[in-house]
């Protein structure tokens, strides 16, 4: 069953935009400095539309860097305030989202652990309840497109109209030189039964290496996808997390350059 739910089009919360949704920025803000240098070089070209930054990271094991917590939300608000830029970053239980709130973010996004799991989503679908923030929706870790659909559902359902699904590829199931697999036909699969959702890719935790982001990158925009979500970070090699796959700000711009980019969906 298809269904039409009441889901805005990028257009209407982002009226500027000149398609694709561009967000970037670093995996983890990791120090004031490295939040703004990086926000302000982003800045600069015209391309980025909102910036990211995990605060509360979930790493899939412990004893690696988990983000820097509350903190980063001002400076959150500091990039905002300086470039004005919408800013994002993932949210995974109530408490997160009750604090991103009230730090005025303008994007939450629910990261593909947390759309595993319906309890997660409806702990965050109740606080965004009656809010009108940005909610991006990161597939499941494993390929199941009813998940990634109820858990639109559960935010739609909060009344929430700005919804956007990011593609971030699955937890490999069959060989592949990515880290993660780009199912294309679940994307094509949910795109069947959510025909006015857009979705946008994260070719950074698909590919895990740089070398990868441009031909992952192309083939979203070849299937129809509305932007991209790419990691960036001013010194990629001394990044606390996934320093592999970070791209320089003056990279994405080259990479941005050389993409074939289809403004059919504008
Ligand atoms: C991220 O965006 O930094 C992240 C942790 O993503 P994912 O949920 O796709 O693993
Ligand atoms: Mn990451």
């Amino acid at each position: 069953m298809t269904l039409k739910l009441d889901i805005n089009p990028i257009k209407a919360w982002m009226p500027n935009i000149d398609n694709p949704l561009l967000i970037s920025g670093p995996c983890s803000l990791e120090t004031e400095e490295q939040t703004m240098e990086t926000a302000r070089l982003l800045a600069k070209d015209k391309r980025v539309f909102v910036f990211r930054g995990g605060v509360w990271k979930p790493r899939t094991r412990p004893g690696s860097f988990e983000g820097v917590g509350s903190i980063g939300l001002k400076w959150l608000q500091q990039v905002k305030e300086e470039t004005g830029l919408p800013v994002g970053t993932e949210v995974a239980n109530a408490q997160h989202t009750e604090e991103a709130l009230k730090a005025g973010l303008d994007v939450l996004w629910i990261g593909a652990r947390s759309t595993a799991s319906p309890f997660v989503v409806q702990e965050i679908a109740d606080v965004v309840k009656g809010t009108d923030t940005v909610v991006m929706i990161k597939n499941p870790v494993n390929p199941d497109v009813q998940l990634w659909m109820g858990a639109v559902e559960r935010i739609h359902q909060a009344g929430i109209k700005n919804i956007v699904g990011i593609h971030r590829g699955f937890t490999p199931f069959r060989e592949t030189k990515y880290r993660n697999y780009p199912n294309w036909k679940t994307f094509i699969e949910l795109k069947r039964l959510l025909p006015n959702l857009p979705v946008i890719c994260d070719p950074s935790h698909i590919a895990g290496t740089r070398e990868y982001l441009f031909e992952i990158s192309q083939k979203a925009f070849d299937m129809g996808m509305e932007g991209l979500m790419v990691e960036s970070h001013r010194d990629p090699s001394c990044a606390l997390s996934d320093a592999g796959q970070q791209l320089t700000p003056a990279d994405l711009g080259k990479m941005l350059d050389k993409l074939v980019i289809r403004y059919e969906n504008a």
